[in-house]
């Protein structure tokens, strides 16, 4: 037989993308307006035109045997040394791109860095809401999955909670900003006291706790704040980037883990890191993307849309009652359910074709998650579907 674990992954599926093919189905019954499809974080803006025009230039002008051969298995060298400059000139830092690692997205990414850090049992941090595939991941390399709760308020981590779930196994944290499920951005206060905290617990444990900053929506932020870079806040940290959703490109899969230069013993991080992507299969990501990336690192997409996109969306569902967390970046809008049931209100949005995530897939309960990376007429068009639940709930409470 197979393997049970994989089938149970492959049968189940994520509860987002069940949700998203039940609405490519539905599109096709009731017609693609009339079906209100929050559902998946596929970003709406098309790619910065640099892009396409970098990709035709690579594609007519590129040696064509270089073009789509294999680079070396972490990625090209160069590619990764002009990252690590962009990096540097933007945030500070003083990384290099020996310590980078090119891969396909930030789903490789992470299960890379999940791999390469974790001995059997040790443990994972995540602060609920979190994306759900970390919960796959860290269980593929033999780890436990550890969840802090959320200061309900503003959705930062309850640190009395974070200081009693650290222990000796714990081996990595992950934070993610601007986070994904919520649209909430770690201040530079926030950044810090999670370092502080981690700092004194290395010391108390006499051994490496790894800060790992998954951050594919780095540049979606609607506010004016400085983004603490986190390599500038705490040597034993790694980050996870991605193109996917800053220039729109998905499903071309690429992106990077970079090892800190401050790491401590680096280079056997990063080997670890080139060990596992050996190991997974994860080599050489995409060679035409590569190349293109040192385009990608200086441009983004039109990110005022979403912002247009998220007042229009919040002030229509704040008019209609509907309770929310502010969202300030990322895609995203964590919506408190009507009941407590999040499934349950997911389920009855479905009969007004409005497909919104449950939040118990994030490790909290009582929300869902509306992916507001769509038209603008789909946002519009759904106020009278949002308005009909809302109805339906009144109805169903109050009789
Ligand atoms: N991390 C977070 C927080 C995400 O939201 C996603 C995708 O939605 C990923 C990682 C994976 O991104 P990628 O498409 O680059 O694999």
């Amino acid at each position: 037989m197979v393997n049970e674990k994989m089938y149970q992954l492959g049968n189940k599926g994520s509860a987002i993308r069940e949700l998203f093919e039940f609405g490519k189905k539905q599109k096709a019954l009731v017609g693609e307006d009339n079906v209100f499809d929050f559902s998946i974080g596929n970003p709406s803006i098309p790619s910065p035109k640099a892009i396409n025009e970098k990709i035709i230039d690579l594609v007519e002008n590129m040696d064509p045997v270089m073009l789509h051969g294999y680079t070396s298995a972490p990625g090209d060298y160069e590619v990764r040394e002009k990252i690590a400059q962009n990096l540097n000139e933007r945030f500070g830092c003083k990384e290099v791109g020996s310590l980078i690692y090119l891969t396909q997205g930030a789903a490789a990414g992470l299960s890379i860095t999940m791999k390469a850090l974790l001995n059997e049992g040790e443990e994972v941090i995540v602060f609920a809401p979190f994306f759900p595939e970390y919960s796959v991941f860290i269980s593929n390399a033999n780890g436990k999955i550890v969840t802090v709760k959320p200061n309900l308020k503003d959705f930062t981590p309850d640190f009395e909670d974070f200081e009693k779930k650290i222990n000796e196994k714990t081996k990595v944290v992950i934070i993610n900003s601007p986070n994904n499920p919520t649209g909430v951005i770690y201040k530079e206060e926030t950044i810090k006291r999670i370092c502080d905290i981690l700092s004194s617990k290395q010391e108390e444990y006499h051994h490496e706790i790894y800060l790992v900053s998954d951050e594919p929506y780095r540049e979606l932020v609607y506010i004016d704040v400085q983004y603490p870079f986190i390599t500038n806040y705490y040597d034993n940290s790694l980050v996870i980037y991605s193109m996917s959703k800053s220039v729109s490109l998905p499903g071309e899969r690429i992106g990077y883990v970079l090892v800190s230069n401050k790491c401590q013993n680096k280079e056997i991080v990063y080997k670890a890191i080139c060990g596992a992507g050996r190991s997974l299969g994860f080599v050489c990501a995409s060679s035409l993307f590569q190349y293109l990336l040192p385009t990608c690192v200086n441009v983004t997409s039109e990110v005022n849309e979403y912002k247009k996109n998220r007042d229009l969306l919040t002030s229509g569902l704040k008019e209609l009652g509907y309770e929310f967390i502010p969202s300030d970046g990322a895609f995203y809008l964590f919506v408190k359910a009507l009941e407590n049931d999040a499934n349950a209100f997911m389920e009855n949005a479905k009969k007004f074709n409005l497909l919104l995530v449950p939040s118990d897939s994030f490790g909290i309960e009582g929300y869902v998650r509306i992916a507001y990376c769509v038209s603008r007429n789909t946002i519009i068009n759904s106020m009278k579907a949002f308005k009909e639940l809302k109805e339906y709930y009144e109805v169903k409470i109050h009789g």
